[in-house]
């Protein structure tokens, strides 16, 4: 029984969209069943939204943002400091959502709440951070205005490994600066991704029609989510290959938006070889295994310099032996279960890839149900599949490098450009790798999984374009306007 079975104010009616601020049944045929990944209970079923009920929706959240965008910082500041007071007094409800729809561990619940949190709180003060400029004229008599405005109304798309953080960081900030939101959950995870923020941003009084939780398949709705005409920005976060379709959407169809694009990853984790190897170890094993690998920013690929190779491999693997598998609902549980079955299938792929490939298996483990135990390969080298692509599960490769540049080449051959870290006793050599790197986020001594509400995050190349966060998310949820005033008759030429 999880804890939250016999708490009579926890939120109900999952079963519901949210649109217009109404809680009202889908009227698609198809159901979204809502299972644990941990050990299949289910959760619930949710008659899928139609498209009629997403343009509804949009029509409700362009009426409400008009109306919205005229509020005073301070009021839309309160929304979002009410919302914090709320996550912190049905903490334990959530994360009990967490764990049983996500396949969070207790650790990784915990450390999604905390950034959940963190973004609501920063976004608290965005309302007050907007600020426009005024910019000197060459035009005699004219005086130059950038005025800083909400962008209007934002399509949001969420994934579901951090589906509570990936969908806030996203929402908070779109709201907090006078914008409307209409979401769409991933469908794994319609309750932690969409719904049950729909009820915090609820029962905080948000005004209704502001924000709009449409729970529908992505192949049925995801198209005309981007497509439709209100939304000025698609901000998404999911897969390279959903993220370039909706790029191309985006850009390609009748009306052009701006996208906001969070991606797929392929973080190195370099060890140089005056690293502090106990240290580099216990970092690769959290970086790497927390929420089973399922993190864009989760470490991917582990590179060690020659001189120390065996040295790492051989405390790496003892240490990760000691991990627990099983049960998330646990406190001392490391590896939870994977998502889905699709999911599993294609760890189970990629197991027998790399050993087809010639990486050698030294750490394994069987298979029950959905969850995978860790799996350590050696020997791998830059071109195996297990250091070209997104693992997302709980399998990782070690690749020998030969010196220090040597790693640096390898780290940066890849698509991706997300997070990355490197690990040497020598701090100035540590910041020349980190400058060398081509990624949007670097971390010395560090793990690749790093999210601060105040610094930016994102990446380049096929990670993606955006940047959330801080001041980076405060541009991307604003649109600018350059207003000029001519104070006296300006002489034309003709
Ligand atoms: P996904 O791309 O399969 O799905 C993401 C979202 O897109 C879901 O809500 C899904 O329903 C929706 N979708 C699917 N097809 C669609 C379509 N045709 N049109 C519109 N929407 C559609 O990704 P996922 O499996 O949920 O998440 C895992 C991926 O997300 C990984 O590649 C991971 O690296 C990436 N990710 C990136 C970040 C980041 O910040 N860069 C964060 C988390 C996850």
């Amino acid at each position: 029984m999880s804890t939250n079975d016999n708490n009579s104010n926890a939120y109900s009616d999952f079963h519901l969209q949210f649109i217009g601020g109404e809680w009202q049944k889908g009227k698609d045929d198809s159901i979204n069943t809502n299972t644990n990944p941990y050990n299949g209970d289910m959760l619930g079923e949710i008659q899928q939204a139609t498209k009629d009920q997403l343009n509804e929706a949009y029509d409700a959240a362009s009426q409400a943002q008009a109306e919205w965008a005229k509020t005073t910082p301070a009021e839309r500041a309160a929304i979002m400091y009410k919302v914090v007071s709320i996550l912190d007094q049905r903490q334990d409800e959530i994360v009990d959502w967490l764990i049983k729809e996500s396949g969070s561990t207790r650790i990784k619940a915990m450390v999604e709440f905390s950034s959940a949190r963190a973004i609501t709180l920063e976004a608290a003060s965005f309302p007050n951070r907007v600020h426009g400029e005024i910019r000197p004229s060459n035009t005699p008599g004219k005086e130059n205005f950038i005025y800083r405005e909400p962008i209007g109304v934002v399509a949001v798309i969420s994934p579901w490994n951090f589906p509570l953080h990936l969908t806030q960081r996203s929402i908070a900030p779109a709201l907090a600066l006078g914008n409307a939101v209409v979401l769409k959950p991933a469908s794994d995870t319609p309750v932690t991704g969409g719904l049950l923020l729909a009820k915090v941003f609820e029962e905080a009084g948000l005004p209704k029609g502001l924000l709009n939780v449409v729970v529908g398949s992505g192949s049925e709705i995801g198209d005309a989510i981007v497509e439709h005409k209100a939304p000025s920005l698609v901000s998404f976060t999911g897969s390279t290959s959903v993220g370039k379709h909706i790029g191309e959407l985006a850009n390609g169809g009748e009306y052009i938006k701006q996208v906001a694009l969070e991606l797929g990853g392929n973080s190195p984790f370099v060890v140089l070889k005056d690293a502090d190897i106990e240290q580099a170890v216990k970092a690769a094993a959290f970086g790497k295994f927390l929420h089973q690998g399922q993190i864009c920013i989760a470490i991917n690929r582990v590179i060690v310099e020659d001189e120390i190779y065996d040295d790492f491999v051989e405390r790496f693997l003892a240490h990760v032996k000691t991990l627990n598998v099983g049960d998330p609902n646990k406190q001392d549980t490391a590896v939870g279960p994977i998502i889905n079955e699709k999911q599993v299938k294609s760890l189970k792929e990629k197991i027998a890839k790399a050993q087809e490939e010639g990486a050698k298996m030294i750490l394994s483990g069987e298979i029950k149900g959905q969850v995978v135990p860790p799996h350590i390969f050696t020997e791998v080298t830059r071109e195996m599949d297990l250091s070209c692509n997104e693992v997302f599960g709980p399998l990782v490769g070690i690749i020998r490098a030969k010196d220090e540049d040597d790693a640096l080449s390898i780290a940066n051959d890849s698509m991706y450009g997300l997070s990355s870290a490197v690990f040497t006793a020598d701090m100035q050599k540590g910041l020349r790798f980190a400058r060398g790197i081509r990624a949007g986020m670097t971390h010395i001594n560090d793990i690749s999984v790093n999210d601060e509400s105040n610094t930016p995050f994102g990446g380049e190349k096929n990670s993606g374009i955006g940047r959330f966060n801080g001041e980076w998310v405060l541009e991307e949820f604003t649109r600018t306007h350059w207003i000029s005033m001519q104070n006296e008759p300006r002489q034309y030429p003709f």
